[in-house]
């Protein structure tokens, strides 16, 4: 056996044992190998995408020690905790040490005890770290976080630029980057400034699929909408609310714990103190809702926050995009919601035109929040724009977006647009929305008759609309651009050239209806995650198993199980340590440590029998009987299409369901992928997906390995 194949195969054993995963996601794999043969490799995947893996395999696959570098510090205790859960000999050395722990933690290294080595960048470069370092047999180096040597980000950290200094000091020791920003320039300029040049790049899709991108718009009742949100949807399970100002921070958070939810307050304006506090008890404790300013949320690795929560615009995707991506690392389902109004685009329009930033600067903004407002106005998949403007194609509407799920429906809205932007021209581009709409009504006000707009050929031409459909309409005309904001900052409007076609009549000009508050209820989710007895008793059990066990030793709670696992032990009630070790996310370590306290747990709650329609497998089987296809399915209970997939399988392999029904083939196709699954004795279907040159997709080879193995 070759010396590659070797230590592949080691790798595999180490994802089994020490994490306790099956299998390598995505890219992982190559990456994984590439730096075990002593490669560079830059990393690209989005937040949740399973980075930290590419290098703490190879780090305990390679002789010496890993060393990571990441320049958040605060985060590294965690990073430290979460791989001693695992059984991985692994420590940092950072500021925030000690002389003495210093001390204890380079003897460590001396003795080579230590396997992974987390390291802030300045203390890397001091003489004194390198000069240790080479004296040690060392893994590799990974630089976490790599999108900190551009200068351009906000996330710059000098440092980092002299990180170039490894490649030259250290030209034998394999290196490997990685980020979560997406954009070509970044990439550039990583590659440039750490000398990367000859490593080998893996770029990820940038999609999240298990975040359900929701917008609406608000009319003054935003902090109700998200208590009924969270209280409907998320009871008792963590998530950030993003708001602009600090003043707002305290007030929803004040106002969310006066109706009985745990929201703490975090921004730059609270004592470094409390700040730290209350970022620890998001961290530690469960179902925390974190109210705050974008001052939080940079390397925050909590995997389970469910939502996150905006009450005001972002000014960019970018920012929207990063925001929203603190959501459901671990993969389950969360929700990205936001809503957002009138005010908020008056408000950024004109915070933009009144910065001092260069002309240049200003304009690249200005386009930034565009985006962003044409984001908000969607009336089409808003995945797919997401990724577009990321510059990535998705090919089909994505079936986990609020314009996916419930189309919004849309007018010809020229004729009323004609009469609002007429009234700003007739009555002096000077004038805000309020006014406007009362002109536009008719209404019998003093102000309007000391202005003589009462004698306007627009007073009272629009009662065919109330006036929260003319605010509406005119959010929208400002988000598309056709009404700019005045400067001095009272919310006067004015015509822009766009408006210009609009105005004569010439373009047509089709928006979004407004939606009723009510509707979408029947679309929201379930806020508890089973609608079974029992399965819900013995998840708040286990739920409260792990905060026991996670008090006990002061870590948070998701290093000792994420929920993923826990929901795993829910569906299958594992009964012994062995059939324990088979749920992903435990490894050996953690199967010593706390498999026994959860098999108690488990042990008091029976399974009712897999009877209930709450069984997802058997709900998909429900639909697939009325006749639903896969992709229906999957489209209508918001899953991704694998999983659809994964059920009717499992309906194959025991007997419910024919192979012929679920998957199109021919004979000869047929005969071909059963011999090809016959050849590879492993139980993976990768093997077999690759020796068919990936004619056939995961969803089908798993099909007719359920048939062939099928039950009776
Ligand atoms: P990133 O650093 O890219 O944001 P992480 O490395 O923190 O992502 O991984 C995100 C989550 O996915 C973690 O909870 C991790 O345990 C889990 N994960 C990573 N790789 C796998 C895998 N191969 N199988 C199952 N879960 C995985
Ligand atoms: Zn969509």
């Amino acid at each position: 056996m070759s010396i590659e194949i070797e230590s592949d195969k080691r790798a595999q054993h180490l994802l089994q044992t020490i994490f306790g995963y099956e299998q390598f996601r995505d890219q992982q794999e190559t990456v994984v190998s590439h730096l075990i043969n002593g490669e560079d490799a830059l990393v690209l995947m989005p937040t949740g995408g399973g980075k930290s893996l590419c290098y703490q395999i190879p780090a305990l696959v390679r002789d010496g020690v890993g060393i990571v570098v990441s320049p958040l510090i605060a985060l590294m205790q965690d990073q430290v905790d979460a791989l001693r859960q695992n059984g991985v000999n692994a420590a940092y050395l950072n500021s925030t040490l000690s002389l003495d722990e210093v001390r204890e933690v380079e003897q460590a290294l001396y003795n080579g005890d230590l396997q992974i080595l987390y390291v802030a960048p300045e203390r890397l470069m001091i003489p004194r770290t390198l000069e240790m370092l080479s004296q040690l047999p060392i893994a590799l180096f990974a630089i976490d976080e790599a999108h900190c040597v551009s200068q351009w980000g906000h996330d710059f950290r000098p440092e980092y630029i002299k990180l170039s200094v490894l490649h030259e000091r250290f030209p034998q020791v394999p290196r490997i980057a990685l980020t979560a920003t997406a954009d070509a320039p970044t990439r550039k300029e990583i590659v440039e400034r750490l000398g990367l040049q000859q490593a080998r790049q893996f770029i990820s899709s940038f999609d999240r699929p298990n975040i359900q991108y929701r917008v609406s718009e608000s009319s003054g009742n935003a902090r109700e909408r998200l208590l009924r949100f969270i209280r409907n949807e998320y009871d008792g399970e963590a998530g950030i609310v993003y708001c602009l100002s600090r003043k707002r921070v305290d007030e929803i958070a004040k106002w969310l714990s006066s109706k009985g939810l745990t929201a703490l307050p975090y921004h730059a304006g609270l004592p470094a103190q409390e700040r730290q506090n209350n970022q620890k008890r998001f961290l530690r404790e469960e179902g925390v809702v974190m109210v705050a300013t974008i001052a939080f949320g940079m390397g925050i690795d909590k995997p389970d926050v469910r939502f996150v929560a905006h009450l005001n615009l972002p000014k960019s995707l970018e920012a929207y995009y990063q925001e929203t991506g603190r959501a459901g690392r671990d993969s389950q389902p969360a929700t990205a919601w936001m809503v957002y109004g009138l005010q908020d685009v008056i408000t950024l329009r004109q915070m933009q035109a009144n910065t001092d930033a260069p002309e240049e600067i200003k304009r690249i903004e200005s386009h930034k929040l565009d985006a962003m407002l044409g984001f908000c106005e969607l009336t089409r998949c808003r995945r797919q724009a997401l990724l577009e403007y990321f510059g990535e194609q998705q090919p089909e509407p994505c079936g986990n977006c609020d314009t996916c799920l419930q189309p919004p429906e849309t007018w010809d809205a020229s004729v009323a647009a004609q009469k609002a932007l007429s009234c700003v021209y007739r009555s002096g581009q000077r004038f805000g929305v309020g006014y406007l709409t009362d002109v536009l009504l008719g209404k019998e006000i003093d102000r309007i008759q000391q202005f003589g707009h009462d004698k306007l050929s627009t007073f009272g031409i629009g009662k065919e609309l109330n006036q929260t459909q003319w605010k509406d309409l005119y959010r929208q005309l400002i988000a598309h651009g056709l009404l700019a904001v005045d400067m001095e900052g009272h919310g006067g409007l004015k015509l822009t050239e766009a408006s210009r076609p609009v105005l004569r009549g010439e373009q047509t000009l089709m928006l979004r209806k407004l939606t009723k508050a009510a509707a979408g209820k029947s679309k929201e989710r379930q806020s508890s995650r089973y609608n079974n007895k029992v399965d819900d008793a013995l998840w708040q059990a286990l739920r409260k198993r792990r905060q026991e066990l996670s008090d006990e030793q002061g870590i948070p709670a998701y290093m000792i199980f994420h929920d993923a696992t826990m929901m795993e032990m829910v569906a299958n009630r594992p009964q012994t340590l062995q059939q324990m070790s088979n749920i992903s996310g435990v490894g050996e370590s953690k199967r010593e440590a706390y498999g026994e306290a959860f098999l108690e747990v488990i042990a008091e709650y029976p399974d009712s029998g897999g009877e209930e329609p709450s069984d997802s497998a058997e709900e998909t089987l429900q639909l697939y009987r009325i006749g639903m296809s896969a992709e229906k399915i999957a489209e209508q209970r918001s899953l991704k299409l694998t999983t659809i997939y994964s059920h009717l399988a499992k309906a194959i392999a025991e007997g419910q369901a024919e192979l012929s029904e679920v998957v199109c083939l021919d004979d000869t196709e047929l005969q071909a992928i059963r011999f090809t699954i016959e050849q590879e004795e492993s139980k993976r279907l990768k093997p077999v997906y690759e020796a068919l040159d990936a004619a056939y997709s995961y969803e089908i080879l798993r099909c007719v390995k359920a048939d062939m193995y099928k039950e009776g």
